[in-house]
This record gives structure tokens, sequence and C-alpha cells, in this order.
């Protein structure tokens, strides 16, 4: 599915022809004032290994690539942009890799630490938060544009999401974007994210199993806690057992998952 036949693109000048899909969540940032204001609030130092999550026609890119940064990978999943970039691109600092962010294995790149940028497609955005605190070991630092409410979501503990991604990190919003700066214009407000891993408690976590016991209790929120979880454990983690799962803090699920854990070795 395409959104319009053809866009031609490139800071606004007639440059390079391209369709953008809107299956593939293409809404591209063409104010030269936000690309740059990202660039710095992600204070990318000398030496620092960048990974861009779906660089699109390379708009965020020119702006990282300013920067004294010794490598920028772009994971970018359509084909027809990966061929665009390649074209476009010169930077020997650069690499592409034609790739799913929701699921790219970030430990394949054999780098020890990664600063993770993205204007990501809404569509998927989840998904691709999702497998970046897979990845949480490699990963200290996120900077994503998403959906205001994906943004706001994110920072609570409504969702299994919010409270999987707030145990391992702090989520701090930095900045409101209108439509009006993408093309084509989305429907919804965007907001810039940034997420920094937090030392502790949660670092000895592992994420798969916790990402399980997330959802089974996040599964019928409105059913109390001793519903869904033995009331021996509650009580163990000092949580009481006729709470529902919105009432708790993402302390109390680090907490009952190091019990349930414990308990019932899962
Ligand atoms: N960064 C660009 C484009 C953002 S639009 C800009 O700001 O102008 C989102 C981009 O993510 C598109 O280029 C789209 O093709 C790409 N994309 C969509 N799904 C993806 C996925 N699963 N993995 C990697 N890239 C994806």
């Amino acid at each position: 599915m395409q959104y319009e036949n053809c866009f031609k693109i490139c800071k606004g000048r007639v440059k390079s022809k391209v369709r953008l899909k809107k299956s593939f969540g293409q809404h591209l940032l063409i104010a030269p004032g936000i690309l740059q204001r990202i660039v710095e609030f992600a204070e990318i130092r000398p030496g620092e290994v960048v990974v861009e999550i779906g660089p699109g026609t390379g708009n965020l890119t020119r702006y990282l690539l300013k920067t004294q940064l010794k490598k920028l990978y772009l994971i970018e999943l359509d084909r027809e942009m990966v061929e665009l970039l390649c074209k476009k691109i010169k930077d020997p600092r650069v690499e592409l890799i034609c790739a799913d962010a929701k699921s790219f294995d970030f430990s394949s790149l054999s780098e020890k630490r990664l600063k993770l940028i993205g204007n990501l497609p809404y569509n998927v955005a989840g998904l691709i938060i999702e497998n970046t605190v897979n990845f949480k070991d490699l990963i200290p630092e996120a900077y994503y544009m998403v959906q205001k409410e994906v943004a706001e979501r994110l920072k609570s503990t409504t969702s299994w999401l919010g409270t999987f991604v707030n145990t391992f990190y702090t989520v701090d919003y930095l900045m409101t974007i209108p439509p009006r700066f993408f093309l084509p214009p989305p429907r919804v407000y965007s907001a810039l994210l940034v997420l920094r891993r937090r030392m502790e408690p949660a670092l000895d976590i592992e994420p798969e199993s916790y990402k399980k016991f997330l959802t089974r209790l996040y599964a019928q929120k409105r059913k109390m806690l001793k519903r869904k979880i033995k009331e021996e454990v509650l009580i163990k983690a000092g949580i009481s057992p006729n709470k529902r799962v919105e009432e708790l803090y993402t302390e109390d699920f680090i907490k009952l998952f190091r019990y349930y854990s414990v308990l019932f070795e899962e």
C-alpha cells in the first residue's frame, strides 16, 4: 500500500524520487530544526557507536553524520529505501543493514555499547522498543520518536510493556512534535522519548521470563491479583492480595517477580 504516487524529497530540494509506503509507517521528518534538536538531545560523543532504526531517506542520518560518532549502523526494512540510501550516503562510517528492527539481533554487531536512535514506524514502535529492552545489556540509551499516546503510556504501568520498559530503563519525555513537521503528516502528535538504563535494582532480571510473568499478570486487568498469583507470594512480597495490577508500582513488580521466581523457579 502506498500513500500517494511519488514524493520528491531531499531537504526541500527536488532530488530523489521514492514511493512512501503506509505499510512501513513511513512519515519522514522534514524539519531541519527538529532533526538538529534530536541529535543535540542524543549528545553523541566522539567515538560512540550509534544505531539508527528506520533511516528512511536519511533525513536524520545526515544530522547524525555531522557528529564525531565512530560508526553508524542503519537498520531499514524497506529494500527500496536501502537502495536509495546506498546511492546517497558515501560516508565510510556507515553500515547499511536491511533487516527488521522488531527482531534484529543487536549482539550480531559485535559492539560492546550501542546508542539507539530513530523516528520509529508507529505501527510497530511497541515491538521495536520491546526488542530494544531484550538487548538492554548492550544498550544504555535509546532516543525514540513515537506517537504521543504511546509515549505517555510507556511512562506508566498501565500496560505490561510500560512496566517492562520501566523496570530496566527510566523513560523521559523530551519534546512534542506536531504532524506538520512530517511528510506525509501523520494523524497524531509525536513525542521524543529517551530511555536510560537503570543501574539498580533490575539488572539481573532475565527479560524473557519476566515478560511471561508480566503478560500473565496483565491479562484480565480487573481481576484481583490473588486470582492470578498465589496469595503466599503476594504476602511475602508485602502486596495486598486484593489489589489489581494497575495499582502496583514498577518496584512492586520487581519484588513480586523475585519471590515468584524463588518459590516457583520460573
Ligand atoms: N527516519 C526517517 C524515516 C522515519 S519513517 C525520517 O525521520 O525521515 C520510519 C522508517 O522505518 C521508514 O523508513 C520505514 O521503512 C522503516 N521501517 C518500518 N518498519 C521497520 C522495521 N520493522 N524495521 C526497520 N525499519 C522499519
